[in-house]
C-alpha cells in the first residue's frame, strides 16, 4: 500500500455503516458485499447506511477536521477494508468567488483534473474490495482518465471506449495512465452498448455511469464537502452540469443523509438546477414536459463534452431530485457558455471548463430573468480544470526586429 493511500484510509480499520443496497426505482433490497451491476429490474442501485448508528458514534466536526480530501467521509462511504482505498493526494476543492453572491466549486483541483476522481476512486476501491479485476467503460474523456489513474493505482486492468471526437488530451492521459483506449465511431451510448455486450460475454465488468452502485457514493462527497464548507448549511441554489447526473443524484442523496444524521437542517436544502447544452438537453426537455424519463436526444452536439450524454439511465433520479428541490432544468447555447468562460477568465481569473461555464451562463440568465434573486447565494460546479479543453488561438504577433 502506498503511503498516501494509508493516510487517506485513516489507519487500517474503517467503521462502516452500510446495511444494504437497494434498487433506485423499486426500493427492492439487495445484499451488500456482493458484486452488483444494475438492479434485477435494470435500474441504478443506491447504497444505504445505518445513519442512526452513525449519528450516535460519529462527530461531524471531527470528520471535517481530517485530511485526505473526499476519503475523510469514510463512515459514509462503502469501502470496508483500508487496504482497498486508492488515494492520489485528494483535496477539498475550494469555493472561488466569481461574482456577487456566486461561487464556483473548483473541482479541477482534484487528481486527474476533474470531479470524476471522486466517483471513480470509490468505484475502483469497491471493485478491488469485491474482487473484480477487469473494468471497462464508455467515456467522453474525464471519466476514462479517472478510471485509468485509480485502476493503475489499484492494480486493476481498465479499458476506455471513447467517441472519435473525444479531446486528444483525454485520450492521451488515459492511455499514459495504463488503460487500454479505443477510439470508436459512435457517440457515448453506442460505445456503452458495445462495452455492455462484451461484459455479458465475461470480458470485463461494465463500469458505465450508474451501472455499478458506488460511483454515486464518491460523487456524493461533493454534497458533504459543500455542506461542511458552508458552515453546515448550503447555498440557496446549486447549478450542476448534468450529463449522466451522478453528481446531482449523489449530492441530493448526501443532503438527505446529512439531515438524517442531524448534521444539517432540512430547510438548508438548496434548489438543484440541472444545466445542459442546447445541443444535447434530454433532461431539460423531459423536465419541461413533466415526464419522469428522458427520451434519447438525437444528433447531440456541444463543445461541453462532459454533458454530451443523449440518454441517461438515471434520468428519473435526476428529475426526481430537481423537482423535489423546487429547482429546474435549463439549457444554454455553446455561444453563451463560451462567452461566460471568456468573461470569467478575464474578470475573475478563473479558467472554467465549458461545462462549468455552462453553469455560470445559466446562473446569469436566471439572475436576468429573476429566477435567482440578488439576495440568493449560488454555487456553480466547475467540474474539471479548464486546461484540458481547446481554447481560442492567440493571433497577435510581435516582431522583435522592427
Ligand atoms: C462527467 C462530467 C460532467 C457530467 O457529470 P455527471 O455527474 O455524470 O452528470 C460534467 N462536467 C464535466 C467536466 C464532466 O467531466
Amino acid at each position: 500500500m502506498h503511503e498516501a493511500d494509508h493516510e487517506a484510509a485513516g489507519g487500517s480499520r474503517r467503521p462502516n455503516f452500510v446495511t444494504h443496497l437497494e434498487c433506485g426505482m423499486t426500493g427492492a433490497r439487495l445484499e451488500a458485499g456482493r458484486v452488483h451491476g444494475l438492479s434485477p429490474d435494470g435500474w441504478p442501485i443506491l447504497v444505504r447506511y445505518d445513519l442512526q448508528a452513525a449519528k450516535a458514534r460519529v462527530d461531524r466536526d471531527a470528520v471535517w477536521a481530517r485530511g485526505g480530501g473526499f476519503w475523510k467521509w469514510r463512515e459514509l462511504l462503502p469501502v470496508r477494508e483500508a487496504d482497498n482505498v486508492v488515494a492520489l493526494g485528494e483535496v477539498d476543492t475550494p469555493l472561488v468567488s466569481v461574482g456577487p453572491g456566486v461561487w464556483a466549486k473548483d473541482e479541477g483541483r482534484l487528481p486527474t483534473g476533474s470531479f470524476k476522481a471522486r466517483g471513480l476512486a470509490v468505484a475502483v476501491a469497491m471493485a478491488k474490495e469485491l474482487g473484480l479485476t477487469r473494468l471497462a467503460m464508455p467515456t467522453n474523456g474525464n471519466a476514462g482518465a479517472a478510471l485509468s489513474a485509480y485502476a493503475a493505482r489499484a492494480g486493476l486492468s481498465a479499458t476506455a471506449v471513447c467517441p472519435d471526437d473525444t479531446p486528444e488530451i483525454n485520450l492521451r492521459e488515459t492511455a499514459l495512465q495504463g488503460a487500454e483506449v479505443l477510439r470508436a465511431n459512435g457517440l457515448i451510448h453506442q460505445c456503452g452498448a458495445w462495452v455492455k455486450a462484451r461484459a455479458e460475454e465475461g470480458r470485463w465488468f461494465d463500469f458505465s455511469t450508474l451501472k455499478e452502485p458506488y460511483r454515486i457514493e464518491g460523487k456524493k462527497t461533493m454534497g458533504l464537502e459543500l455542506a461542511a464548507q458552508w458552515g453546515w448549511a448550503l447555498p440557496d441554489v446549486i447549478f450542476y452540469p448534468t450529463g449522466g447526473g451522478t453528481g446531482l443524484i449523489g449530492m441530493w442523496k448526501a443532503f438527505a443523509e446529512l439531515i438524517e444524521l442531524g448534521w444539517l437542517d432540512d430547510e438548508s436544502r438548496p434548489k438543484m438546477v440541472a444545466v445542459q447544452a442546447e445541443g444535447c438537453a434530454p433532461i431539460v426537455r423531459a423536465w419541461k414536459a413533466g415526464e419522469r424519463h428522458a427520451a434519447e436526444w438525437k444528433d447531440a452536439t456541444t463543445v461541453a463534452m462532459g454533458i454530451r450524454v443523449p440518454k441517461a439511465i438515471g434520468d428519473f433520479l435526476i428529475l426526481d431530485a430537481v423537482r423535489e428541490s423546487g429547482g429546474w432544468a435549463q439549457a444554454v447555447s455553446d455561444a453563451a457558455l463560451l462567452d461566460a468562460r471568456a468573461r470569467c477568465a478575464a474578470e475573475s481569473g478563473l479558467l472554467l471548463c465549458p461545462e462549468g461555464a455552462a453553469c455560470l451562463a445559466a446562473y446569469e440568465a436566471c439572475r436576468a430573468d429573476g429566477r435567482v434573486a440578488a439576495s440568493d447565494s449560488a454555487v456553480v460546479f466547475n467540474c474539471a480544470t479548464g486546461l484540458k479543453y481547446p481554447m481560442p488561438e492567440v493571433t497577435t504577433r510581435l516582431d522583435l526586429n522592427s
